[in-house]
């Protein structure tokens, strides 16, 4: 299978009845800025290049973001922010998010997510999280020749990405290593894979870059550390 085998049959999943209920909904409902615009309203594939050296893992797209552009970390505050992190450290064509058809594109980077479908007050449940593991794995196959570094943004995307390494061939330490902000793991080069490092950074949710928990700067000295590492 190619990754573009795999998102057009990932568009078309509906696992998860709470999920596929709220994204069309929000889609019907829309928000008063976007009444003129039709949502995606579907499963949200990872956007970026096949041979992405590095894939930076989220949380789900958000029901007037990715649920509504069809592009991954689009078309919301979050999305703007990170956009604008990639560019300074040279990884995206411009800061800001925008819209789908826009031309914006990412070098050497893959931005994906563990659960593809918007979910309420942006929290899937670990049922969920676990339905929709397969999509990941498969992405994260795909992309595993190139593969160097991985970037999880945010408690939620390390819990659900350390299960899909293991089964993936790579040893974990134990104990399990833990989220945090410029975490920095090792996994050691194994029969079936090669060396990857797996790296944390705070989710750039409103939450987390209203409050300053979350600054650019902060943002930018991961994803560039993550650059470095991958060689880009
Ligand atoms: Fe399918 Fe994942 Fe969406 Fe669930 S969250 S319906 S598994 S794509």
């Amino acid at each position: 299978a190619t990754l573009g085998e795999l998102e057009a049959r990932l568009t078309g999943c509906r696992a998860c009845p709470r999920l596929v209920a709220w994204r069309e909904e929000v889609a019907e409902v829309r928000r008063a800025a976007f009444q003129d615009q039709e949502y995606w309203a579907r499963p949200v594939p990872g956007f970026g290049p096949a041979d992405a050296s590095v894939a930076v893992v989220g949380l789900a797209p958000a029901a007037h973001g990715g649920n509504r552009t069809g592009r991954m970390f689009t078309g919301d505050d979050a999305g703007d922010f990170l956009f604008t992190a990639l560019h300074t450290v040279g990884l995206a064509s411009r800061p800001g998010s925008g819209h789908a058809g826009d031309g914006l594109s990412l070098r050497g980077v893959r931005l994906t997510s563990p659960v593809h479908c918007a979910p309420p007050a942006n929290k899937p449940t670990p049922g969920e999280r676990d339905t929709c593991r397969a999509w990941l794995a498969a992405e994260l196959d795909l992309l595993s020749p190139g593969l160097r570094v991985v970037v999880a943004l945010g408690g939620f995307g390390w819990q659900a990405l350390l299960p899909v390494l293991a089964d993936a061939g790579w040893d974990l330490p134990r104990p399990r290593p833990v989220f945090g902000h410029g975490a920095h793991v090792l996994l050691p080069a194994t029969v079936r894979r090669q060396e990857l490092r797996l790296l944390g950074a705070y989710h750039p949710s409103r939450r987390n870059t209203f409050t300053g928990r979350l600054t650019l700067p902060m943002l930018v000295g991961v994803l560039r550390e993550a650059a470095a590492l991958a060689g880009l």
